[in-house]
């Protein structure tokens, strides 16, 4: 789909109408601190609200409510003639709507998709109210934190994809003339969520999506870095002693799906990344 990119001057008809128009037939992909946000602001633990309102283990909110008149379902947090029922907990990806954030060459872009600005297409009445610059639109939605976590975990993916690499690169495995592990990578970054969540298991997925944090969620970079150490600690009381190349397989394998999964969370194009991660490994000498 054509990609528009912004500049933060750019004017735009991005007053909301808080017609909820937005609300309706969407995915809105999460990560581990604005899913914990989301349940501070619900007053519910992390593992309720993932239970009650997201799919495949945390990284998408559900959208199960009552369908609007072109029968698409509503967020299951919507309420009806009243709109957000978590305004103040709302991911980033309700922020920004009808924006997107791009990360090229360690840069953030504002973009928005589609031949035509998103809002016209649905949502006509915004040209009736004033216009604000991409800057303005963005610091009246109070985005910077999450941004921030965007950022982080960003960072996080990586280093958890790093320990997948070392168990296929450091180990021997990749020299033993190991073909197995990149073709499930690859697999991996093409699979459903609901598969990859399955494959992954309720125990990393709580893990990854759940982290027992309780202090620190006001801040999300102090947040996402205690998550990191948390994962790294799990990974290497796991992965510490495994003896045989078929373990060492299936440990580079859940852990590149673990990193892949957290991808999806941050609406990245997790088969892009895994074909990325593929041929970097396969410049090291792995084979496929
Ligand atoms: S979280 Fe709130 S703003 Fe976002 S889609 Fe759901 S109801 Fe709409």
């Amino acid at each position: 789909m054509q990609r528009t990119k912004l500049s933060t001057k750019s004017i735009l008809p991005l007053t909301c109408s808080r017609s909820g128009t937005c609300c309706f037939g969407k995915a809105v992909m999460l990560n581990p601190w604005e899913l914990i946000r989301f349940s501070k602001e619900k007053k519910i633990t992390s593992r309720e609200f993932r239970d009650l309102y997201c799919d495949f283990g945390g990284i998408q909110l559900r959208f199960n409510g009552k369908p609007d008149k072109k029968g698409q379902p509503a967020c299951s947090q919507y309420i009806n003639n009243f709109g957000c029922s978590v305004h103040q907990g709302r991911p980033l990806a309700c922020r920004l709507y009808p924006l997107g954030r791009q990360i090229q060459f360690n840069k953030a872009h504002y973009i928005y998709q589609g031949d035509k600005f998103p809002c016209l297409n649905d949502c006509s009445e915004v040209l009736q109210l004033p216009k604000l610059t991409v800057e303005e639109y963005i610091k009246g939605q109070e985005t910077a934190d999450f941004e921030k976590a965007q950022d982080e975990y960003l960072l996080v993916m990586q280093n958890i994809a790093d320990i997948g690499f070392e168990l296929l690169l450091d180990s021997g495995l990749a020299e033993s003339g190991d073909t197995k592990t990149l073709a499930v990578w690859r697999e991996m970054g093409k699979e459903l969520p609901e598969l990859l969540a399955e494959r992954i298991g309720k125990e990393w997925i709580d893990c990854l999506m759940i982290p027992n944090i309780n202090d620190d969620v006001e801040n999300p970079i102090t947040f996402a870095k205690k998550h990191n150490d948390l994962l790294v600690l799990k990974a290497q009381e796991k992965f510490g002693s495994l003896q045989t190349l078929q373990e060492l397989h299936e440990a580079s394998v859940l852990i590149i799906g673990i990193a892949l999964h957290l991808s999806r969370g941050l609406g990245a194009d997790t088969q892009g990344i895994s074909e990325h991660w593929i041929e970097i490994a396969k410049s090291h000498g792995a084979l496929e």
